[in-house]
């Protein structure tokens, strides 16, 4: 796309694949893509190693002392996957654990995290060119962004994408270990105070549950494709 760079906002319920259609409309578009649901999963992840959440209860001075010493970065691997690294390690596999998923909705709640996380994440897409996939980006992160898609999906088919997902990496749960997750993330997302998972009023409503993905792509590209003409027309 050689015309105006936008922002692209993807939010929605967990699994409900944002991330893959994200992914694969920036490299369609030239575009940045941006895992914004992985920021919250370092520091998660920081916090179970550092002994920061214990027995499901989180020492947030602990956290809050910390925040300030976490910096997190994305970077391609060789094979142009995007890696997550926390303070300089690589840390992409470790927080797509049952583990880190069975804690990151109570870390992601904390108004100190979403402050620092939400600032990083407003200056990654301040030169727009950015598709970016959360629970907030169309509410929150880029309220300006000039196209946001809202994505939902049947649960039966979360969880099974959710499930395989995971056992590609050689993680092994089962159906209801995985539904049990993604409803109360769903849950906890959906009713905390600081930004929860709503749709924006000017968010496209997109149900993937019965198209191929490569339909869908195609179809939301043809979308992004027309906003930007139409920019170009107005400005
Ligand atoms: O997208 P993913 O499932 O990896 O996100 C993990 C968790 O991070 C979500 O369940 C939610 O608690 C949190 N999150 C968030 N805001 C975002 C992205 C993710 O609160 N923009």
């Amino acid at each position: 796309m050689s015309q105006k760079q936008i922002n692209i906002a993807i939010d929605g319920y967990s699994s409900c694949g944002k991330s893959t259609v994200a992914k694969l409309l920036a490299k369609r578009v030239g575009y940045i893509y941006i895992d914004s649901g992985a920021m919250y999963r370092a520091i998660t992840y920081f916090a179970l190693q550092r002994g920061i959440i214990k027995d499901k209860s989180i020492y947030k001075p602990s956290l809050l002392k910390a925040l300030p010493s976490l910096h997190i970065r994305f970077k391609n691997n060789e094979k142009g996957q995007v890696q997550t690294y926390l303070n300089g390690e690589n840390i992409e596999k470790e927080i797509r654990t049952m583990h880190v998923s069975a804690h990151v909705s109570q870390v992601s709640a904390i108004k100190e995290v979403r402050e620092k996380l939400v600032a990083l994440q407003q200056d990654m897409g301040k030169e727009k060119g950015v598709v970016m996939d959360g629970r907030d980006i169309g509410t929150t992160v880029f309220p300006d962004a000039e196209i946001k898609f809202f994505l939902v999906s049947d649960l039966d088919l979360r969880v099974e994408r959710r499930r395989a997902e995971l056992q590609a990496k050689g993680i092994q749960v089962t159906s209801k270990e995985v539904e049990d997750n993604l409803r109360k993330r769903d849950y906890i997302d959906s009713n905390r105070e600081e930004s929860p998972l709503t749709k924006a009023k000017d968010a496209i409503e997109i149900d993937n549950s019965e198209v191929s993905l490569e339909v869908l792509v195609e179809q939301l590209h043809q979308m992004i494709c027309d906003k930007v003409n139409e920019l170009c027309v107005k400005c």
